[in-house]
């Protein structure tokens, strides 16, 4: 049998496929469970019906800490935490494999989350170009994931520059992150407080906790309460934490978990589905509509709550089983499905990943070794220009990109485009690996009858303005201010300024060099121009380093 027809056959044996779309806006693969429960009396059974709990095992709210960057100091907090049986979401910097793979490690293994905090962590998320957010956000989540096999669904922004006043900005942040399979953020998801990282204050914690886990409670489980920013205490702050952790969550109602079990539980309970399948005397038969938590990022259970109380709740594929004394009833995703034991990055030759910007489509190619793989589902991540954002494949294929976008903004810099292959190998292991494409310099001309009068209104705007350089015979050093901006854009920024007009020099890449208008008079603020760094507007937005030699590889164990 053809290797990809193989996987495609297996693959569907158990996920119901095409997803929908309405009560999953993820677009994550579903399968169903069957949940039989048997109720004491025909009426009670006749009247059964089952939701998802808000929240597991009758909590009010979830708590748990929150510390950012690559610190020494995480793994001492992660020890306080472990002491006190809380857990922590570390959001990490994907840029540093050396930290990742040492300190990154540990940190999971002490029971915390890891979620991403951007590839090298600018200081300008609220003004770089949507490519390079975009980039920032992307390969923040696939340097941690690589390094540390940890699936990533959590994201904290650099600086928390959120841009809550920018409906604009802020959209494309939320977008972005949703097309790259974020399922929690700092900006949307959380009621923080922190209570002086230096020099921790029991006052100010209790204060804030009392805060922060009202505001959860009354969110009714759509928010989590975290504690903590830094790891900037000493060894005596990290004890005061401790107790004032321990202290302050005695009195109940919290469900200690992390950032991606809380996403996790969240994303099944609101967009997962229950259906009655059936009703025969005492039983009733439910469908319960499930993602696997490879793209949840957790292995969390659903539970049940029926609105009579059975005797009995089985699952053929799953062990249900009672929990606490509000009867709910815990289910787990069904034996078998798993989180990815490995992720690692492959080269796009290896996966046959490769895009075709002209043509509309990206292409994947599974290896041949791929026809021993089951459950194959592929997320491909494309960037801001497409409005597609992700498409979801459960079998190599070529696929069309769909619709551009129209603003222009979206085409300005490197473009990347990755892929996630998540499988089962041939010992039922489940497996990630990831591939990253780089498109950079000039993008396919746009087809819309706006932009290309747009283009055309542009190009004579050059030719007009060349003509009218060359004709006086300045050179930059005579020029006045405004005239000087506009030589600046014919020499450097010629395809971009000028190709795309007004709207491109209003851009996030103008306002970093003090220019907000290309017909500007006179001096711009912050004093005389400089020319960026480098030949193109593109090379100068390169924040950071590029993803290392772990991405990188030809091979994951199979030829
Ligand atoms: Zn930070």
């Amino acid at each position: 049998m053809p290797s990809a027809k193989r996987a495609l056959l297996l693959f569907s044996s158990v996920f119901v496929g095409a997803p929908a779309l309405a009560a999953n806006p993820s677009a994550f693969p579903e399968y169903v469970q069957r949940v039989e429960a048997e109720f004491a009396t025909e009426s009670d059974a006749a009247a059964a019906e089952a939701s998802f709990s808000p929240l597991p095992n009758g909590a009010r709210y979830a708590f748990f800490c929150r510390w950012d960057d690559n610190r020494a100091a995480n793994v001492r907090k992660a020890e306080m935490m472990d002491a006190v049986g809380v857990k922590g979401t570390f959001f990490l910097i994907g840029g540093k494999s050396a930290y990742l793979q040492d300190t990154g490690r540990r940190l999971v293994a002490l029971g915390n989350a890891i979620g991403n905090h951007s590839l090298s962590h600018p200081s300008n998320m609220d003004t770089l170009p949507p490519n390079e957010v975009f980039r920032q956000i992307l390969l923040g989540r696939i340097g941690v994931e690589t390094n540390t096999w940890w699936t990533v669904t959590a994201f904290a922004m650099p600086w928390t520059r959120w841009c809550m006043g920018d409906p604009k900005r802020h959209g494309l942040f939320t977008r972005l992150l949703a097309n790259t399979g974020h399922l929690w953020n700092d900006g949307h998801d959380a009621a923080h407080f922190s209570a002086n990282d230096t020099a921790p204050d029991p006052g100010k914690f209790r204060a804030g906790f009392a805060e922060a886990t009202a505001r959860a409670e009354e969110s009714g489980g759509t928010i989590s309460a975290d504690f903590g920013t830094h790891a900037d205490c000493d060894e005596a702050g990290d004890t005061v934490q401790g107790r004032c952790i321990a202290e302050n969550l005695s009195v109940g109602g919290a469900w200690r978990t992390h950032a991606n079990a809380f996403a996790a539980y969240r994303y099944s309970s609101r967009n997962g589905r229950i259906a009655v399948a059936g009703r025969d005397g005492c039983t009733v038969a439910f469908d319960v509509v499930r993602f696997p938590p490879a793209f949840l990022g957790d292995q969390v259970p659903v539970e049940l709550v029926f609105s009579r109380q059975p005797q009995t709740v089985r699952c053929k594929t799953a062990d249900v089983r009672p929990v606490g004394k509000g009867g709910c009833w815990t289910l787990p995703h069904n034996r078998g499905l798993g989180m990815p034991h490995t992720i690692q990055g492959v080269t796009p030759g290896w996966l046959g990943f490769d895009v075709d910007e002209a043509a509309g489509t990206v292409r994947i190619a599974l290896p041949s070794c791929a026809a021993t793989w089951r459950d194959v589902c592929a997320v491909i991540m494309v960037p801001p220009m497409w409005r597609r954002g992700r498409i979801v494949a459960f079998d190599g294929g070529t696929f069309q990109l769909g619709d551009r976008s129209e603003d222009p903004v979206d085409f300005e810099g490197i473009r990347i485009y990755a892929v996630s292959v998540d499988y089962m190998d041939e010992a039922c292991v489940p497996r990630r690996v990831w591939s990253v494409l780089e498109r950079r310099g000039e993008t396919p001309p746009f087809v819309s009858a706006e932009q290309g009068r747009e283009n055309r209104h542009n190009a004579a705007m050059v030719r007009g303005l060349s003509a009218l350089v060359a004709a006086t015979a300045l050179d930059s050093s005579g020029l006045a201010d405004a005239s000087r901006i506009l030589v600046w854009h014919l020499t450097d920024l010629h395809d971009v300024g000028f190709r795309w007009g007004s709207d491109i020099v209003k851009s996030s890449y103008w306002r970093q060099t003090g220019i907000s208008d290309w017909r500007l008079r006179g001096r711009p603020p912050g004093g005389p121009l400089t020319r960026p760094e480098g030949r193109s507007p593109a090379a100068s937005h390169v924040v950071g380093p590029s993803l290392d030699a772990t991405m990188n590889r030809d091979t994951i164990g199979c030829a």
